[in-house]
């Protein structure tokens, strides 16, 4: 009997929580607001007229507590006004050690390197974490949620008398 009154309880008890509506959701079908500040991946952005807004100054790499920027650099004609300037020739970003401190963003004098809101596949290899040049530029041409700040932003939100330069 005993037996019976618990079967029943846990019964009862499951088919009271299958009708309650649902806490979670069928991600990434459904995608729940982000908080403003979340931050999961990068992107290297480009400017209205589709030059690469990266001078490979360096400051990313050098600034980089976890040392995962690693990037060759190149001065050459711009494609776009013909006059010469520093390119990143190669830039990649190992996830796997990134603490999403946000410091490379902070430093860039161009707002070249950008955090973004959504998050990279997993992977099956570690390899799959590490962001190539062509990746970073393409998460800045798939227009992801950008996260709430580029340099220029927290320049300002530091000093507001002080503009980015
Ligand atoms: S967020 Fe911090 S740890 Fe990650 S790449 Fe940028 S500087 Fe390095
Ligand atoms: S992303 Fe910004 S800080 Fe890094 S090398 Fe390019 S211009 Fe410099």
């Amino acid at each position: 009997m005993l037996y019976l009154t618990a079967t029943l309880q846990s019964l009862f008890s499951t088919l009271r929580q299958s009708l309650k509506k649902p806490t979670t959701v069928e991600y990434p079908k459904v995608v729940r607001p982000r908080a403003p500040r979340l931050r999961a991946s990068f992107a290297l952005t480009k400017d209205a007229a589709g030059d690469e807004n990266c001078i490979g100054c360096k400051k990313c790499e050098k600034v980089c507590p976890s040392e995962v920027i690693a990037l060759t650099t190149v001065k050459k004609p711009s494609p776009i006004t013909g006059k010469s300037r520093g390119y990143a020739s190669d830039f990649t970003l190992n996830l796997q050690g990134c603490i999403i401190c946000e410091l490379c963003v902070q430093v860039c004098p161009t707002d070249a390197i950008v955090m973004v809101q959504d998050q990279e596949k997993p992977g099956f290899s570690r390899e799959d974490l590490v962001l190539t040049m062509d990746k970073l530029y393409d998460n800045g041409e798939k227009k992801l949620r950008l996260s709430w700040a580029n340099a220029s932003v927290l320049a300002e939100h530091q000093n507001p008398e002080r503009k980015h330069a």
